[in-house]
């Protein structure tokens, strides 16, 4: 049986054909080198990828390089690898003599059954249409050809606001406990920093599983305790309590510690035989089967020019305290403590990233080529695959709308119904100008004026834009925004 050369976001046991399949493992500094992570996250990657290693023992040959490259020249023998998860990567790899390229693994649906599905289809691609033929295709919460409940979709029964007491009830996730590998780790860290290796962030204790069996603690954990509360509160923000019933698997499937599908189908037992609410079920199987390979799909389908789109003409750099986490040098409520999640955990859940930062960014007109290297290396969970799709297509709307309808941007009146942030605020989500007008209210409407031109017209945006146009104090919000402009609000 060939040596099978896994990546460091791959790592599970999906990745292997046999359990005692010989192995190959490289840990490359030189990635440390090339961009600046976030501490934790880099903690993460090496963690897990030494776990693992030390997992397989005398079946894995693991090697510490500056390169992939100067790893690879020690090996002599033919390897194979699965699919790997960037263009660069799979650039690399098939210019290997002796490395034999395998279908990707790690998502629910191959490569060739979503080209398939998205070459019989003519018109936009929507995630809808593919979350819907991937729950037929894997017979997921299906009866027949029908979906369970009668609907594809229960997103409206999922929207509600953050419980008033400021509290999601619901247990703590289980966090891992740190052992001699993560101090070494965390030594090694030091040490390359005093090397001049750059990292940003806070250092602190590992909250991401870096093992199978902590993921699947956390998988075992989540759908037994915090399922039911994923779908009603999953959009909702409090200043309180960063996790609310969020899974925080999404480091896990993109370290390859845990098989999608496997998930899916652990949420659809938790409906059918454990009385676990459908909205909720049905909602975590969409952010999985879904969004999660949907995102991945539309990275290699669509052409690679995609995550250069720029067509709002969004040209602001990143000022230095969104780029250094500075969530101290921040009045507004929502941003700061974002900011400061972003910062300390190197995680945040999905609304923060889209209608808290996406939004912000997308109002100030901060560059989306600089924003995917942002989310990238500031997250946990960051990887070139899910970066085009989430920053450039549904954060950004750099694309015109690709894979959305209308832009992410929205006023303050939407932090505020969906969080407890904007009663500890300085300024107020109704005023748009004046000293205390909310900086993503007034924002929104100089960015809807900003790009009037430039926004495709269709009716979801048409009254939006007539709304906009009626404004008595259009010009002054423009003119106060832009003297804002990237200082910290
Ligand atoms: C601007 C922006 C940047 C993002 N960057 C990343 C990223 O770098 N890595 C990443 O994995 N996700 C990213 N997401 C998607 C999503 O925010 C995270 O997957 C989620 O917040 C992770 O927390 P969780 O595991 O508790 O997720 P849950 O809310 O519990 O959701 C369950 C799982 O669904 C998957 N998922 C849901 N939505 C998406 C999505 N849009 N794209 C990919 N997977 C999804 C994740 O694997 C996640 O673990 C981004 C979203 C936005 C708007
Ligand atoms: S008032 Fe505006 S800036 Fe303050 S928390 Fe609310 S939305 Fe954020």
């Amino acid at each position: 049986m060939s040596r099978r050369w896994l990546f460091a976001d791959q790592l599970g046991p999906h990745f292997l054909d046999d359990r005692k399949q010989p192995v190959l493992l490289i840990e490359s500094k030189a990635v440390f080198r090339r961009r600046a992570y976030h501490r934790q996250k880099a903690h993460l990657i090496l963690s897990a990828l030494r776990h693992r290693a030390a997992e397989l023992g005398e079946q894995a040959i693991f090697l510490r390089a500056e390169t992939y490259g100067q790893a690879l020249q020690k090996v002599r023998e033919p390897l194979e690898v699965c699919h790997p998860t960037s263009r660069r990567a799979l650039k690399f790899v098939r210019n290997r003599d002796g490395v034999t390229l395998l279908p990707a693994r790690g998502y629910a649906t191959s490569l060739a059954d979503f080209a398939d599905w998205a070459d019989d289809r003519r018109g936009a691609l929507r995630m809808e249409a593919f979350y819907r033929f991937a729950r037929q295709h894997h017979g997921v919460l299906v009866e027949g050809d029908e979906p369970v409940g009668g609907r594809w979709s229960l997103d409206v029964e999922n929207r509600e606001p953050p419980p008033k007491n400021g509290k999601v009830d619901v247990p703590a996730p289980p966090m891992p406990k740190e052992d001699d590998i993560d101090a070494e780790v965390r030594a090694d860290l030091d040490r390359w920093e005093r090397e001049g290796i750059r990292f940003v962030g806070r250092d602190g204790p590992r909250r991401f599983p870096a093992t199978i069996e902590e993921a699947n603690a956390r998988l075992r954990h989540f759908l037994r305790h915090r399922l039911a509360a994923f779908g009603p509160y999953g959009d909702a923000m409090l200043s309180t309590d960063p996790w609310l019933a969020h899974s925080m698997l999404s480091s896990s499937f993109n370290l390859g510690l845990l098989d999608p599908l496997e998930a899916v189908r652990g949420a659809e037992q938790a409906y059918r035989t454990e009385g676990a609410p459908l909205a909720s079920v049905e909602g975590f199987v969409r952010q999985i089967l879904g969004w999660r390979d949907y995102i991945w799909h539309t990275y290699w389908y669509f052409e690679p020019t995609w995550r250069n789109s720029n067509e709002l003409g969004a040209r602001r750099s990143l000022p230095a305290w969104w780029n250094d986490l500075d969530a101290d040098a921040v009045d507004a409520h929502c941003l700061s403590d974002v900011l400061a999640g972003v910062r300390d955990r190197a995680w945040v859940h999905h609304i923060p990233r889209l209608m808290v930062l996406g939004n912000y960014a997308l109002q100030r007109g901060f560059r989306p080529s600089e924003l995917v290297e942002w989310f990238h290396t500031r997250f946990v969970d960051g990887y070139e695959w899910v970066m085009t799709a989430n920053v450039v297509g549904m954060s950004q709307y750099a694309d015109l709308g690709r894979i959305t309808t209308k832009p992410y941007v929205s006023g303050g009146a939407y932090i505020n119904r969906m969080s407890d942030y904007c009663g500890g605020c300085r300024y107020d989500p109704k005023k748009r100008l004046g000293e205390d007008a909310c900086p993503f209210t007034a924002g929104y409407w100089a960015f809807l004026a900003g790009n009037r031109d430039r926004i495709p017209g269709n009716a979801r945006m048409a009254r939006t834009m007539k709304q906009m146009e009626r404004l008595p104090d259009l010009d002054a919000v423009v003119d106060q925004e832009k003297r804002r402009g990237s200082d910290p609000p």
